[in-house]
């Protein structure tokens, strides 16, 4: 996967920058879902998010859109400030970042039928005549691979799961946005509809020369369609780096845990050298001293809770940076993992096959 989208115009096409969201708690306290957050988002890149649940994924999504506003920080897209602007403002850059959801039912109205649900964005900016909406959403239902003619008159509950996130796909496409954030967006669809819907996204992402920002619990799926991987742990990011680095030589003891709960028949993979992780991730309304991991970091020492440590370019790869005042060794050979490149084509491999079957 390459950054082939790159288009002359020059810097990140998003520009995330301290970003702090918390929500009201029982007494005076505060959940803190996203603490001090920032990354780059290249022209043409699909960066994955990846997490265990609570980890602030979500919240951090919705911060960048505004949806809501979060508690501190700033958001550039191709250098203009999403955030602290006026409606009319907002209104036109989120005509350029949208949004899929994870759950497709439930995030459609089940009243609505499908042309009515895909052109919903192109009333909301309004300036376009019936006509015109009919055939943009058409287009855009085209595009994910639904006939307009055969779907467009039915209704959510008249299509499969797989279906239904083809409309809210073809939703968020309407507009013809630079930015595509994708929430969690194939978690909820069984394994063979998940990798033709993640085909589609990286068809694309090709054709309209997207930039994508993918979230997902699942370390497999975020492997197989991104550049590079954000870890996050209570609200912080642990480790940030290009995939195949992350995947084949992890620095971040959590990144390290989340591989090795991963599920292999490759028994190369199948017993870590590395000690376990301890005891159950801490409240967010009680956030440990220091390093928010070193409760359960079998490599924490005193450092640990009296200093939080700053996400740092590793010596070895600038692109590689991880949060930790201990982090594991680095290794040789990251550049050939094989294994990385035969999950990424099992999984391409079965939407191939399915891809004709339309979900
Ligand atoms: P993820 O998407 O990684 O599962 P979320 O962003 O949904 O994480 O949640 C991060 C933290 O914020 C969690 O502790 C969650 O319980 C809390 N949270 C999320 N939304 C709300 C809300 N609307 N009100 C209160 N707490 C919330
Ligand atoms: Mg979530």
């Amino acid at each position: 996967m390459t950054l082939a989208c790159l288009s002359p115009e020059t810097g990140p096409l998003l520009e995330v920058r301290h970003i702090v969201k918390t929500y009201p708690a029982r007494g005076a306290r505060r959940v803190q879902a996203v603490s001090d957050v920032s990354f780059d988002l290249a022209r043409g890149e699909t960066l994955g998010i990846v997490g265990e649940s609570g980890s602030g994924k979500s919240t951090l999504a919705r911060a960048l859109l505004a949806l809501p506003h979060p508690d501190s920080g700033s958001v550039s897209l191709a250098g203009s400030p999403v955030l602290a602007v006026g409606k009319a403002h907002l209104r036109e850059l989120r005509r350029q970042m949208q949004m899929v959801f994870q759950d497709p039912l439930s995030s459609l109205n089940p009243a609505q039928r499908v042309f009515d649900i895909v052109e919903m964005p192109l009333v909301a900016v309004g300036g376009y005549t019936r006509p015109e909406r009919r055939r943009l959403a058409g287009e855009a239902l085209a595009s994910v691979g639904l006939d307009p003619a055969r779907f467009g008159q039915r209704k959510p509950y008249e299509i499969s799961g797989g279906q239904c996130q083809r409309v809210s796909i073809a939703r968020a496409l309407v507009l013809d946005p630079r930015l595509l954030v994708c929430d969690e967006p194939v978690s909820a669809l069984d394994v063979s509809v998940q990798a033709q819907v993640l085909n589609l996204l990286e068809d694309i992402k090709d054709a309209r020369a997207l930039t994508l920002l993918f979230i997902s619990h699942d370390l497999s799926v975020v492997r197989g369609i991104s550049d590079r991987v954000m870890v996050m742990y209570l609200g912080k990011v642990c480790e940030i780096a290009p995939t195949q680095a992350l995947y084949a030589n992890p620095r971040h003891p959590y990144t390290a845990t989340l591989l090795d709960a991963v599920p292999t028949l490759e028994p190369s993979r199948r017993s870590p050298s590395r000690p376990m992780v301890r005891g159950e991730t801490p409240s967010p309304l009680n956030m440990p001293s220091g390093c928010r991991f070193r409760t359960r970091c079998p490599r924490a020492e005193a450092r640990c809770a009296a200093e939080e440590p700053p996400l740092r370019a590793l010596a070895d790869g600038a692109a590689h940076q991880v949060a930790c005042h201990f982090p594991l060794a680095g290794h040789a050979g990251v550049a050939g993992d094989a294994s990385s490149a035969r999950r990424h084509a099992t999984l391409h491999g079965a939407g191939a096959e399915l891809r004709v079957a339309a979900c």
